[in-house]
Parts: C-alpha cells; structure tokens; sequence
C-alpha cells in the first residue's frame, strides 16, 4: 500500500499534493484517532485504510481504532444501522444493554488513547456511545455518518440522537442526510485511492487471467455489481433486471461481493441470491475474502457496464470505482449515488428491474455512448472524489473546530 503522498502527484497535480501540505502545517504533531468497527469489509474500511497513513505522511499522528464485540452486539448495531436507513428495525431494552455493555468493554481499552486526542473521529452509529464513557476528553470529537439518514426510524434515532449531539461536530456525506444536532454539521463526500490495489491501473494480461480464473467468458457483456450481500444493494432487482434484459440480448451477470466482520445478515442474503438466480448459467455469484481488492479491480474493468442498484445508500464507493474505470454506472436513484450518477452523463439512475433492464438495454445497444460516458464519469471522479479532496476538506475541518470557528458562531 502507499504511503505517502507524494506518487499522487502524478494522478492529481503537484499543486493539490502542495495546498495539502500548507494546510496540515498547523495540524502537524496533533493525535487524530479513527474509530470504526470493522478493519475489512465496506467502504469505511477502505477508506480508513488510505487515510491513515497519508495523514501520518502530513505530520499528523493519526491511529485507527476498531471497536469489538460478539455477533449479538453486531445484531444490534445492524439494526442501527437499518433504523437510520429508514427500517423499523427492532430496538429492545435488552438490545440496549447488549449495546451499552460492548462499547462500555471497549471504552476500557480505549480510553487514555481517546480522552488524550486532538481529534476523534467515530465512524457510524456502533461505537457512538464511546463519547460519553470519556468524560475528561480533551480534544473535539467527530461523528461521522456514513449511512443515508434522511428519513430515519424515529425509535432507532431518538435513541441515538442522545448518543451523538454531545460531539462537537458531525458529518454527512450529503446534505439530505443532516439531523437536527445542536453542533455544526459538515458536508463531506467520501472518495476513493486512485493508487491503491482495488483502484490502480493494471495489465490486460492481468484482466484476461483473472476472468479465466472464474471461468468468466469475455465473449459477451458483463454486467456486473461489487457489493456485500445485503439486501440495501438490491442484488434480487439487479437478477430480475438481468432476467428481463436477457429476453432480448445475450449477456451475462457477475454478482461479486463477501461480507463485513459488522454485518451479521450477509449469508442469509445470499441464499436468497443464490435462489433467485436459479441456477441461471448466465448469472455468476462470486463470494471473495475482504482482501480480494485486485481482483475487484480487475472485474471491474472487465465489466462492459457496472451496476449498483441500491436502496438506499450513504454514498457507494462501488460506483465511484466503477467510474473511475471508465464505466458508466446503473445506479438505484438513492443517497449519494445520486451525487454521482448523472443521466446521460455518468450513467443512469433507475427505481425498478424495468427500469435498469431499459437502460442496461440502451447502453449495449450503443457501444459509442458506453465510451463517452465512461470517460466523464472517470473525469468527473478525478474533479470530486478522489482521496485528495476527502483529505483536503478533513484538515479544513480540524482547522476549523480548532480555531474555534463552531463556538464563535454557534456561541447565540
Ligand atoms: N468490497 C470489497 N469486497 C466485497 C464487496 C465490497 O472489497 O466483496 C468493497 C467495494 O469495492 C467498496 C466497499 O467494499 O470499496 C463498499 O463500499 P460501498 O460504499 O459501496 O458500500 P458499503 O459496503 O460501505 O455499504
């Protein structure tokens, strides 16, 4: 993995590499912990993964932290995670104190690390209850939303609504997404590392050899979609989409995904896939370890078309991938696809089977507009969603809360 930031010079511009340095001056030495739940599996891994080290290369001391827990605590935090996204998802009292116990074992572990910090930042509703079992923190905490929360369970938010207004900050990825909270609220789109296994530029040989491997033809179409098993994704709409499509033309589909250390519910959704496809030999169900980055990568640009036809989704690091790839992307039209799908542009966003099966239909149809709309997204991923912006606007952040900007102009 990379780990400085100075070969991005070569993808984005000496000048970025050098705006971020001068804005990092006045952060260099500050301790800046990330915590999640998960080390593999979702984009807030991913992201981690890249982060860390290149703020470290910036002089700050930046560590990531990862909350444990057993399967229980992980059903509850599920279905935390189901409640923002707008499920009445179950929240019992006995779920609650499963939940307050796990964080209240890890804040044991973590919590000199956490009270001595310039910065926390917490990722997603799991660990956000770490804040109050750190009473003598010193530093300015940050909860970090990753998740579609415009329309949350009121149950579920209520809950934990008194877990998060505590923090001096918080962050959406969209503006849709912001909660009432009496601190200021940052908008900041996630991105992804251009340079890193899953995204780098490799070899057609490398290609070729890795559809080989799971005995993909690359006689016709692929259309693929990279996801956990999770039923946000909508992996049985992407069948029934591929299932009308196949009325008319000759392609095939590759779901790929595995599962998070977080989420509980994956292999049950897969059965469910594995039912729908019916044993389809057009349709491929691939499971890959979290570490299986190169192989996604090279699926990815295998792939004629890409799709992600979610739900519901805080952002879809998948589909920033894909356009990165030069793929025009089939997105649900939710969330933060919606930031970067733009019809006729990007790709397409649809709300049904039909609807994808249409314009999966239109695409393979017109192979020129696959091209030239590949080549924007991938241009437009460069503009907006590259690590080096998500960077960029975190140490604006710092600087911001640090100078105080949020008590001068929340003071009244
Ligand atoms: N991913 C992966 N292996 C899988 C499925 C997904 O490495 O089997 C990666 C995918 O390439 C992307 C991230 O996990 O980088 C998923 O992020 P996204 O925002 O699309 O969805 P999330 O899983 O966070 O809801």
């Amino acid at each position: 993995m990379i780990r400085t930031l100075q070969p991005y010079e070569d993808v984005v511009g000496p000048i970025v590499i050098s705006q971020l340095r001068q804005f990092a001056r006045d952060l260099a030495g500050a301790r800046v912990v990330h915590v999640n739940s998960t080390r593999v599996g979702g984009g807030v891994a991913e992201i981690l993964a890249w982060l860390i080290p290149l703020m470290r290369d910036l002089g700050i001391d930046a560590s990531w932290e990862v909350i444990e827990g057993n399967e229980p605590f992980f059903h509850v935090t599920k279905s935390f995670h189901n409640g923002l996204q707008g499920v009445a998802a179950p929240l019992t009292n006995r779920m609650i104190e499963t939940y307050e116990q796990t964080v209240a074992a890890n804040a044991e572990r973590l919590r000199s690390t956490l009270e001595d910090a310039d910065f926390v930042f917490i990722h997603d509703p799991q660990p956000a209850r770490l804040l109050e079992l750190c009473p003598n923190r010193k530093g300015k905490w940050i909860w970090r939303c990753h998740i579609d929360a415009s329309h949350p369970y009121r149950k579920i938010w209520k809950y934990l609504q008194g877990k998060v207004q505590g923090y001096d900050a918080s962050i959406f990825s969209m503006p849709e997404f912001a909660q009432p909270l009496p601190h200021p609220q940052f908008l900041i789109a996630p991105s992804i590392d251009p340079l890193s296994e899953k995204n780098c530029p490799i070899s057609a040989h490398e290609i070729a050899s890795t559809l080989q491997r799971y005995e993909i033809p690359d006689d016709r179409p692929l259309l693929t979609q990279v996801s956990r098993f999770d039923r946000f994704k909508d992996p049985i709409g992407v069948i029934e989409a591929f299932k009308l499509l196949s009325e008319v033309i000759d392609a095939q589909l590759l779901l790929a995904g595995g599962g998070a250390t977080d989420d509980p519910e994956g292999a049950a959704v897969l059965e469910e896939v594995e039912d729908a496809a019916q044993g389809d030999p057009r349709i491929q169900i691939l499971l890959l370890p979290g570490d299986a980055h190169r192989t996604i990568n090279a699926l990815q640009r295998a792939s004629t078309l890409v799709l992600q036809k979610s739900l519901q989704e805080g952002f879809g690091l998948t589909v920033t991938e894909a356009m990165w790839k030069g793929k025009p992307v089939i997105g649900g039209n939710v969330g933060g696809i919606r930031l970067q799908v733009h019809n006729y542009h990007t790709g397409f966003l649809v709300n049904t089977p039909e609807g994808a099966a249409l314009r999966m239909r239109e695409l393979l149809r017109r192979p020129e507009l696959i091209k030239r709309m590949g080549d924007t997204a991938r241009g437009f991923v460069k503009d907006n969603f590259l690590l080096t912006r998500h960077l960029r606007e975190y140490l604006t952040l710092m600087l911001a809360l640090r100078r105080g900007m949020a008590d001068h102009l929340f003071a009244a």
